[in-house]
This record gives structure tokens, C-alpha cells and sequence, in this order.
């Protein structure tokens, strides 16, 4: 899971360091509910308040799925050398796979839902 915002001028996301951020409220906690980013883009100043942040895919998990794939071709070539199919060396990769999605697509969820600031209004 990464964490984003837009900038107020050039519209283009701008990185929101926060490791190990659950949600919004942990967020404000370790940034205050307003602080400032500057735009990778155009360099200018953004007050960003933590429900401008959003949640979106981690670069990690396509890596993650890029190697799980590679791994079950890898694997299944290593077994069909021993002259059978292991249906494992396919299945556990894909599996793993899938739960690290659904984990951070929860997460991502999760995230996006909940609000700091609930009364305030919405971009
Ligand atoms: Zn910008």
C-alpha cells in the first residue's frame, strides 16, 4: 500500500512517506492532521490535509506477484524435469499471490473508507 495526494497546481500525485500507516487517524497522529509536501512535479508547497491522502497499490505488490510467477514457471520446469507436473510449484505462487492482494486491497480499502475528519467536505 502506497499513500498519495494531489497537488493543489499541477494535479500529479505526490508521495506521501508513512511506513507502517494503517489509516487516516494513525496518520494525523505522525504528520498532524495538516502538513506540507512539496510536488515532486512542480516544487511547489501543498498543505495537505490526512483526508486528501489516499491509498493506492504498492509498487512491492507487483513485484511480488512478478516474482511468485517467475518462481511457479522456475518450479514446474525444476519438477517437469523429474518427468511429472508438481501441481503445487503452480498453485502455492499463485496463492501467495492472491493473498497479498486481497491483504492490500483490504488495506487499501480500509484506509480510503475511513475519514479524520468525517464533517469535513470532500474534493
Ligand atoms: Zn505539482
Amino acid at each position: 500500500m502506497k499513500l498519495i495526494a494531489n497537488c493543489n497546481y499541477c494535479k500529479g500525485p505526490i508521495k506521501v512517506s508513512a511506513f507502517m500507516i494503517e489509516n487516516r487517524i494513525e496518520l494525523a497522529r505522525k504528520k498532524g492532521k495538516e502538513f506540507e509536501l512539496r510536488c515532486e512535479k512542480c516544487g511547489r508547497k501543498n498543505d495537505v490535509h490526512v483526508d486528501d491522502v489516499q491509498a493506492v497499490d504498492g509498487l512491492w505488490v507487483k513485484i511480488v506477484g512478478l516474482f511468485s510467477i517467475l518462481a511457479a514457471v522456475l518450479l514446474t520446469i525444476f519438477f517437469w524435469g523429474f518427468g511429472f507436473i508438481a501441481l503445487a510449484s503452480f498453485t502455492i505462487p499463485i496463492l501467495i499471490v492472491t493473498t497479498v492482494n486481497q491483504n492490500q486491497r483490504t488495506k487499501i480499502k480500509q484506509f480510503n473508507l475511513m475519514y479524520y475528519d468525517s464533517k469535513r467536505p470532500r474534493k
